[in-house]
């Protein structure tokens, strides 16, 4: 498969099969904390990068087998709304497995756009990302096309919520000693009162970012999250740092929370855990060795898989 991937645990999203529309980093920004590395064609142009037949292909053939996915997300490479054939695979999706429901991760910059909003409406969860409510910090934060701007963003964010019915998650990125100042966080928070997000969640830099950044602490992102003190709010970063710090008796949880649920694979653990599979493993050793997981085969790759009443 060349633009399906996993399905793979997400916090967020459970089990889920993601699509890329875009090749590798084509994006309308080059975000500095960006986890897939410094952008190769910033662009503003809506085309079919990929073409998406072969995607509706890819996904006929791998969702017929009726494997377990919680979601089909479109994220990947760079910035998904860029495809200008996302509503003909979203339709595509609907009309053949109207069942599994349809997430997309975006940065927001061509929400403002009718053909966007039209290729969006029937998508069942929307993430787009607000980092920035001032022109300035959004340069630096988001490193975006000349074409775009804070107040562009901000339109495209309230169509979405205006014309309508997805479900909003909306996400701020903050990165330490750039948008976390009181007076950006407070006109961030101004703008998500406005919205109203059925969740904002807020994170981190929570893996290897593009740029030379840090990120912020939970006790940090505690502060903003009750400084703004917006009810629906998660927060879903925490830093390599501070996982570190996890004893791991409380690693352990995590991960039989998850492998409860559905059998993994330990680099999907980590991945979804946002720990170092090193980590993973000290901790996976004692489940063993308590009988409260065990490992399974299947094709040619080993899951660890919860036992019954652990
Ligand atoms: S918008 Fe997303 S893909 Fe594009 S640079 Fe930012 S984080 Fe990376």
């Amino acid at each position: 498969m060349k633009y399906i991937f996993g399905p793979v645990f997400s916090r967020r999203l459970g089990l889920s099969l993601g699509v890329d529309l875009v090749p590798y980093k084509v994006c309308s920004m080059d975000c500095l904390y960006c986890e897939v590395g410094k952008t190769t064609l910033k662009t503003f142009d809506r085309r079919e990068y990929i073409p998406v037949d072969e995607v509706i292909g890819e996904l006929k053939s791998f969702l017929s087998k009726k494997p377990p996915v919680d979601y089909v997300t479109f994220s990947g490479f760079g910035e998904p709304t860029l495809n200008s054939g996302l509503g003909k695979v979203v339709e595509f999706l609907k009309s053949e497995f109207p069942q599994i429901p349809i997430a997309l991760l975006t940065n927001s910059s061509l929400l403002f756009r009718d053909d966007v909003i039209a290729d969006v409406r029937d998508i069942d969860i929307i993430l787009p990302s607000f980092d920035a409510a001032f022109e300035e910090t959004f340069k630096k934060v988001n490193r975006p096309c000349s074409e775009l701007s804070v107040e562009l963003i901000k339109i495209g964010i309230r169509r979405l919520r205006e014309e309508t019915n997805v479900k909003i998650w909306l996400e701020t990125l903050f990165v330490k000693g750039i948008n976390d100042s009181d007076a950006e966080v407070k006109a961030i928070g101004n703008f998500i009162f406005e919205i109203k997000p059925e969740r904002w969640q807020i994170n981190t830099v929570v893996r290897p970012p593009a740029y030379d950044i840090k990120g912020l602490s939970v006790n940090e992102l505690e502060k903003i999250k009750t400084f703004v003190g917006y009810p629906e709010t998660e927060i879903i970063g925490k830093s390599y740092a501070e996982r570190k710090k996890m004893p791991v008796k409380d690693i352990k949880i995590e991960i039989l929370e998850l492998v409860k649920r559905r059998p993994c694979p330990v680099d999907e653990i980590a991945d979804a855990l946002g720990l170092l599979e090193g980590e993973v493993k000290v901790a996976l050793d004692a489940l063993l060795k308590e009988g409260k997981a065990e490992y399974v085969f299947y094709g040619n790759k080993m899951y660890l898989k919860g036992k019954e009443h652990s």
